[in-house]
């Protein structure tokens, strides 16, 4: 359900008429080289399609306003090959939505010290062209991504790259149409927040369904379709004991099945790319989705528990931009600490609902109770997280703004846990816990997160300056009285 194929990023080249037609051509060619030189490279998740060289004020509103028409173009990347006069830029920019990437490159990597004349200096004006476009963008306060080095160096495709995909997870949130089934948890405060505040700044619309909506479609899952999809359980996943057909507890693999059946039409019918369910609102529900939720996670869909519509819309969002990366992205929540001195680590887990895609080996799929929520013990798989760098991501609402929290993390592989039935993750945050959970706590980040070993914070840096929101790092440079500063 995500699809990066038919996405483009358009790439302009900005000149002006003094030098010429002849340098113009030269401009032109060179463009056009560096991105099939880009597009080649295998680096960029998303084709680089040349626009054209603007040399002239209409030309540069005319291409900006088609690019912000067409449907598939996700964001715009501008090369300042020559000097191009910043005003002519105004009105074109001023008006632009799409995200911006300036790559400040150059033709040549290398000065050719003993051949270089004034018409090579005239020709490779980055230097200087590249600082006149940064002014007028930001005079106009345009926030965009700054790319410098030469196209051909992997790290400067990195970034370009990196800057696509938070580019397709914020063309995918215009529009985006959250399910909240239920209400959020009663009283809790961090999961709550103003959802036209939300639409406005993010492009996503939340909003409420009741819970007979889904039951319906539960009701309605055909038998032959359980059975199908408990023998896709079977398949996919070890079983525990008695879940099998035959087995003493096979009606409640049938009846989680029967969620996921429901769950999935519902979500289908509605055209939603991401939901949230609450253990407070199950009425006509006989368990609270688990193996559904983490299925569902794990095809793509974002969800927040207990009402979280911020991080089921993150964990979409996320899960857009890690697309074909190694590594999974799922829904996580802060829950246990490890407070030994010299090996501090967060136990992170929810009730149920962690994607698979973050699992180091194959889950188990299992029964066990629930302690709240009233209904019958929740189908779910258990598993660990696969070790490795990750990051823990929060947006939470501060009245007047959105701010989002980024924190990395060194996922590491825990010890046995036999009596703990859900998924899990074991992480020590860097530079260390007594920081990171300070910080944390003083930038108020959530309990819920989205969490992935797929994505840098680079990503979330770029997807957070497209929606135009607050963003702060805890990360191995993080010093308290600093961070403390910066959130002042
Ligand atoms: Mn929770």
């Amino acid at each position: 359900m995500i699809d990066y194929s038919p996405l483009e990023a358009w790439f302009f080249t900005g000149s002006q008429h003094l030098y010429g037609p002849e340098a113009l051509e030269r401009v032109r060619a060179n463009s056009e080289a560096v991105v099939a030189g880009l597009n080649g490279s295998g680096a960029l998740p998303v084709r680089v399609v040349f626009k054209g060289v603007l040399t002239t004020p209409d030309e540069i509103s005319a291409a900006l306003r088609e690019a912000d028409a067409a449907p598939n173009c996700i964001g715009v990347i501008a090369w300042m090959h020559t000097f191009s006069p910043g005003k002519m830029w105004i009105g074109g920019l001023s008006r632009l939505r799409r995200p911006l990437c300036h790559l400040h490159t150059q033709m040549e990597r290398d000065i050719p010290w003993s051949t270089i004349d004034m018409d090579f200096m005239n020709l490779n004006q980055s230097a200087h062209g590249g600082r006149e476009f940064g002014y007028i963008c930001s005079r106009l306060a345009i926030e965009r991504k700054v790319v410098v080095g030469h196209w051909r160096e992997p790290m400067v495709q990195e970034r370009v790259a990196v800057w696509l995909r938070a580019s397709a997870a914020w063309h995918d949130s215009q529009g985006m149409r959250i399910a909240r089934i239920g209400d959020n948890m009663r009283q809790v405060a961090v999961t709550e927040g103003d959802k036209v505040e939300a639409e406005v700044r993010f492009g996503y619309a939340v909003n409420g369904y009741g819970l007979g909506d889904l039951v319906a479609h539960v009701e309605a899952a055909e038998e032959a379709a359980v059975d199908a999809l408990c023998e896709e359980y079977a398949d996919s996943y070890t079983i525990m004991e008695g879940l099998l057909p035959g087995g003493a507890r096979h009606s409640s693999l049938r009846e989680a099945a029967r969620i996921e059946l429901g769950l999935r039409r519902f979500l289908a019918d509605g055209g939603f790319h991401a939901f949230t369910d609450t253990f407070e609102n199950l009425h006509g529900l006989r368990q609270l989705p688990g193996i559904a939720a983490q299925r569902l996670m794990a095809d793509g869909y974002g969800f927040g528990a207990e009402g979280d519509w911020k991080h089921a819309a993150l964990v979409r969002s996320m899960k857009v931009m890690a697309h074909g990366l190694p590594g999974g992205t799922s829904f996580m929540e802060d829950y246990t600490y490890h407070l030994e001195t010299g090996g501090q680590a967060v136990l992170g887990a929810h009730m149920l609902e962690i994607c698979p895609t973050i699992a180091a080996n194959t889950p188990s799929c299992e029964v066990h109770p629930l302690g709240i929520g009233g209904r019958e013990d929740p189908v779910r798989l258990v598993f660990d997280a696969a070790a490795g760098p990750a990051v823990n991501v929060t947006v939470v609402d501060m009245g007047d703004r959105f701010r989002m929290v980024v924190s990395e993390v060194e996922v590491i592989e825990p010890l046995a846990l036999p009596k703990l039935p859900v998924a899990r993750a074991l992480w020590e945050p860097r530079p260390d816990l007594e920081t990171a959970a300070a910080a944390w706590i003083h930038a108020g980040g959530a309990h819920h997160t989205g969490f992935s070993l797929a994505l840098t914070a680079e990503h979330l840096e770029d997807f957070a300056a497209m929606a135009g929101v607050e963003c702060v790092f805890i990360d191995g440079e993080t010093e308290l009285r600093r961070f403390r500063r910066e959130l002042r």
